[in-house]
């Protein structure tokens, strides 16, 4: 009887030793690059928050979008400032707010990195502000994945003011909520509302980084937002907003993942050292 055990024992610890050996060897092999989607410079950062502690102020912004490779598929998330903006000199748009340019069309960009507009399955935006969408109509064959309260904000019948970029985008993948897109949970959707009605965010574990990487969409715009919980005066929704932060920074914490903040210059740099190590 005791050998019988003894056998029973040690075979359960062999196969057990196999599985953890499977899963690791079974990993996903995820790559992610990031492009220079423009750059902005806020001439009045006041409109970053709700009272007055920006007045007088400016501050250059960066406009990343980042191309997600997967053994299923490719994901791009984001689409920078439209093309129409690939100028020598920066654009000073009629509010007065930002001076803006994008320094590459998507196809050279996508070049320089070994992608054709044609490679991507999936196309996904942190939210469908004109510095996220600007070349969305170019990823019309890619599927669109969209919380279905932002579609019907901007491409639905209801839609209010529909947003011209995204009207070529014609095969969609309406979500509600965190979305695992690959089914393995190292590309994930995070669904943060508030800065506009069906905002998310994208978690991505990168194969050969030390720690996962959740970019944040427009969650926050700088730094100090974050350490503030500062909230754009422009948002839909404030406490909505404080609420995706919370949840945000609480599933951060449990994956201590690396925050990269789309719109930091400061972010950007780290991420790209990460990326190249
Ligand atoms: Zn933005």
């Amino acid at each position: 009887m005791k050998n019988i055990l003894f056998l029973l024992l040690a075979i359960s610890i062999v196969s057990c030793k196999k599985s953890e050996k499977k899963e690791e060897a079974t990993k996903p092999k995820v790559k992610l690059y990031q492009l220079v989607g423009g750059s902005i410079l806020v001439k009045k950062l006041e409109v970053f928050s709700q009272d007055t502690a920006y007045t007088g102020k400016t501050k250059q912004f960066a406009d990343a979008y980042y191309v997600i490779s997967h053994p299923k598929g490719n994901l791009m998330w984001d689409a920078g400032l439209p093309e129409q903006l690939v100028m020598p000199e920066p654009y000073n748009e009629p509010s007065g707010v930002y001076a803006i340019r994008r320094p590459d069309s998507l196809v050279n960009q996508l070049k320089s990195i070994g992608f054709k507009i044609g490679d991507f399955k999936y196309f996904a935006m942190s939210h469908s502000h004109f510095d996220h969408t600007g070349h969305a109509n170019l990823m019309k064959d890619a599927t669109w994945i969209v919380q279905e309260n932002e579609y019907n904000s901007v491409a639905g019948d209801s839609a209010k003011v529909k947003n011209p970029a995204v009207a070529a985008l014609k095969n969609v993948q309406k979500i509600k909520g965190d979305f695992d897109v690959f089914g393995d949970g190292t590309v994930v959707i995070k669904y943060t509302p508030g800065h506009t009605i069906g905002h998310q965010a994208l978690y991505v574990e990168v194969a050969g980084l030390e720690k996962p990487v959740l970019l944040t969409g427009d969650l926050y715009h700088f730094e100090e937002n974050r350490a503030n919980k500062g909230v754009p005066s422009f948002n839909y929704d404030v406490k909505q907003t404080i609420e995706s932060m919370d949840s945000f920074e609480a599933f951060a914490k449990e994956k201590n993942a690396e925050v990269i903040i789309q719109h930091s210059p400061v972010a950007f740099e780290k991420l790209e050292k990460l990326l190249k190590k």
